[in-house]
């Protein structure tokens, strides 16, 4: 019976940033986490380029490595494409699915993500899927509707804690400075919870890790992390800094 995850999960999502002067910063975070004081489970994910050069630096050391996206397909003739397989070959453990810029920039959609999360699985990866609702739909009253089905979409069988996490990041709080209040983070992650317990049981949903992302901050880390049903971070902007992706990861 899976139970909660008792270790948070504080992931960082580089986005288009960074080159191979970014390896100090690893070594400085490779450094600031082993110096102690961190109870969470760290995990980066810089540009593909930088997959295999940022694993091998954190070599053996607790800290993560994945993607930001994968094919859904193992290989085949999709050029500029890089499927979870050859992620996995570069060092990555993760890769992040569905984020709100792929969906919008590249047009994915549910079932798109839902492919890719399928790829991720084969190729051992845990697939980090991304849902969230827009500005608009907030001020609609739609959010919960829209993750609800976002979610659903996104549902197979296989989901599980040991392959599975959720992130919830409402499009309107990515790089903007704005956060939901706790409350709002907090009905979110319980309907996302509720959603997945339907599809699969609430011993395996309870094991699946459910993070929030859109603007944490070391200042506003330790309430976020603290809301009902969150079990870490997706951090895009604080990931680029070691201090302060380490300072979230100490807010937990
Ligand atoms: C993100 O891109 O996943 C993200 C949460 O970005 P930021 O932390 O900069 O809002």
């Amino acid at each position: 019976m899976a139970a909660r995850n008792p270790r948070k999960l504080i992931a960082g999502n580089w986005k288009m940033n960074g080159s191979r002067n970014s390896l100090a910063m690893v070594e400085a975070l490779r450094a600031g986490a082993g110096a102690g004081g961190v109870g969470a489970d760290l995990l980066v994910c810089p540009p593909a380029t930088l997959i295999a050069p940022v694993a091998q630096a954190l070599a053996g050391s607790a800290i993560a490595v994945g993607g930001q996206d994968c094919h859904a397909l193992a290989s085949g003739a999709y050029t500029g494409d890089l499927s979870a397989e050859m992620l996995a070959e570069a060092g990555a453990t993760h890769v992040i699915v569905g984020h709100s810029e792929r969906r919008e920039h590249h047009g994915e959609t549910d079932a798109m993500v839902r492919d890719k999360m399928r790829g991720a699985w084969r190729a051992g990866l845990v697939a980090i899927a991304c849902v969230g609702e827009t500005k608009a739909q907030r001020e609609a009253g739609e959010a919960l509707a829209v993750v609800g089905a976002q979610v659903k979409a996104l549902l197979e069988s296989d989901v599980g804690g040991a392959n599975t996490a959720i992130a919830y990041e409402p499009v309107w709080a990515i790089g903007t400075g704005l956060t939901p209040t706790v409350a709002d983070v907090a009905e979110v992650h319980r309907l996302i919870r509720a959603t997945i317990a339907q599809a699969v049981g609430p011993e395996t949903a309870a094991g699946v890790r459910l993070l929030y992302g859109g603007s944490v901050k070391p200042g506003n880390a330790a309430e976020l992390m603290a809301a009902d049903d969150v079990d870490g971070a997706l951090v895009g902007g604080a990931s680029l800094v070691a201090d302060d992706f380490l300072a979230i990861a100490r807010a937990c």
